[in-house]
């Protein structure tokens, strides 16, 4: 194990009051839920921080779904592993809804294979055509 040696230095410089270079004020660590801004994860009760997060496709990739975030959910693993056994399906909106959410989850068991039962089938990708051939 590698020890530090000589004396410990600040991490973060901040500015006195007279605006010279000096260390920043110490802050305790924030207790109180996040700040409403910063990220969060997509599924209720998910305290995972965000930094874990993993874009999961709403409508699967497997089934048509597009690699977009109109379609895409951040969950931890945990979320998206219990998402995929249990079938669950969300709706994604460009807005927040009035509780500030963007991912509404239908967190009944199989709400998936309903969704995708009641959705039309989806676009194959196209293809850039060919250019014609020389004759
Ligand atoms: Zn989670």
């Amino acid at each position: 194990m590698r020890r530090r040696t000589g004396p410990a230095r600040p991490r973060h410089r901040g500015r006195t009051a007279d605006h010279r270079p000096g260390p920043a004020p110490l802050q305790p660590r924030p207790t109180t839920p996040p700040h409403p801004a910063r990220p969060r994860l997509h599924l209720p009760g998910c305290t995972a921080p965000a930094a874990w997060a993993r874009a999961h496709h709403v409508r699967h990739w497997v089934d048509g779904g597009a690699t977009d975030v109109a379609n895409a959910a951040l969950l931890c693993q945990r979320h998206h592993t219990t998402v995929h056994r249990r079938r669950l399906w969300a709706t994604v909106s460009a807005t927040p809804d009035q509780h500030g959410r963007y991912v509404v989850w239908d967190l009944t068991d199989g709400s998936y294979d309903r969704a995708l039962a009641a959705l039309p089938p989806p676009v194959p990708p196209t293809r850039p055509l060919a250019p014609p051939h020389a004759a």
